[in-house]
């Protein structure tokens, strides 16, 4: 680099390191859908991984990158394997963003140069690890994806996804406006404990008033017009007409949108996945409710449920939940 000075060069080679993360495995599937393990540290163990999922929709094709904040975890979400790992430590900002560069670059090594700024086009803060809990490394990493001078990705396909950590919501919306999610997984607090122990600490009530909160911050400039509940489904456990009943009345009052995720099961899981007509009957329970609040003026929110991304294999069940979808549109 010539534009900027000798001095300044010479300071930057003492200080500044500019490598590629180390990726000790990658595969990438016929349906487009990209996964990367990287190593980070020296630790055998230190690994982590990011997933890119590639979607079409009428807004056009997006591929959104889901990227991991922390070397494991240490909530111990029942239904999670990285939280079965325990934790090992937070990550730096250079190998939060440094997984987004491998997704973008991977890119540019096979698509012509014209195309190449459709490579990334939203990022959620949702893999391993709780974001929250890595906070100054999580907002550094997130102003660089929104910064003009660097990737200028738009505060609406920037998302957190937080289990819940209730106090740190509200100082995210004081730092940075992005799309927030929740890892809602349960209805009622007694089942929430049990499935995600933080709830003892942050209970529902707690949790939804920040969401409340955070929506209200800015108005209507901001990218915060609903949260997105995510919503695991586990066979037996909290898939239930009265769970999805429940659903509605904890959510009445806050807008947004609910991605229903058929779980993945992984070795010796203590739950199984949900059938996909258990799935559509959960879905179709929350369009009835809605309606039956609707007609009775009960209901003030703004709904709308949306087809869970997923990966390879799943297609034929993720049609079936977008069917649903227009018809919600419909009424
Ligand atoms: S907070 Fe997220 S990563 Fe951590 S244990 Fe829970 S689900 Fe897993």
């Amino acid at each position: 680099m010539t534009n900027i000075s000798g001095k300044l060069r010479e300071k930057l080679e003492r200080i500044c390191e500019i490598k590629a993360p180390e990726v000790v495995h990658r595969n990438y599937s016929k349906d487009g859908t990209r996964k990367w393990v990287f190593r980070v540290g020296d630790g055998a163990g230190s690994l982590v991984e990011t997933v890119l999922i590639p979607a079409e929709d009428k807004t056009g094709s997006r591929k959104t990158l889901c990227i991991s904040s922390q070397v494991g975890c240490a909530l111990d979400c029942s239904f999670c394997s990285t939280g079965k790992q325990g934790f090992q430590r937070d990550l730096t900002p250079d190998e939060i963003i440094g997984q987004l560069w491998v997704a973008n670059y991977s890119y540019m090594e096979e698509v012509p140069v014209a195309e190449r700024e459709r490579s990334v086009t939203n990022v959620v803060m949702m893999g391993m690890g709780e974001p929250l809990l890595n906070y100054d490394a999580v907002l550094s990493s997130m102003n660089i994806m929104l910064d003009d001078f660097a990737y200028g990705m738009s505060k609406r396909r920037v998302t957190l996804s937080t289990s819940g950590v209730v106090p740190k919501i509200d100082q995210l919306a004081q730092d940075i406006d992005v799309a927030l999610a929740i890892s809602l997984h349960a209805p009622n607090d007694e089942l929430r404990n049990e499935l995600v122990p933080i709830n003892k600490k942050y209970p529902l009530a707690q949790l939804i008033a920040a969401c409340q909160r955070y929506i209200a911050k800015d108005g209507n400039e901001s990218s915060r017009k609903h949260v997105t509940i995510e919503y695991v489904m586990l066979e037996g456990v909290n898939d239930h007409p009265e769970h999805a009943q429940q659903m509605i009345k904890l959510l009445k009052n806050l807008p947004s949108k609910i991605n229903l995720i058929p779980f993945n099961p992984f070795p010796h899981a203590p739950y199984g996945r949900s059938s996909r007509n258990r799935i559509i009957s959960f879905q179709k329970t929350l369009h009835v409710v809605m309606i039956l609040m609707l007609r009775v003026g009960s209901w003030s929110g703004k709904w709308q449920i949306v087809p869970v991304v997923q990966s390879s294999g799943k297609r034929k069940l993720l049609n079936v939940v977008r069917l649903f979808v227009h018809k919600l549109k419909d009424l």
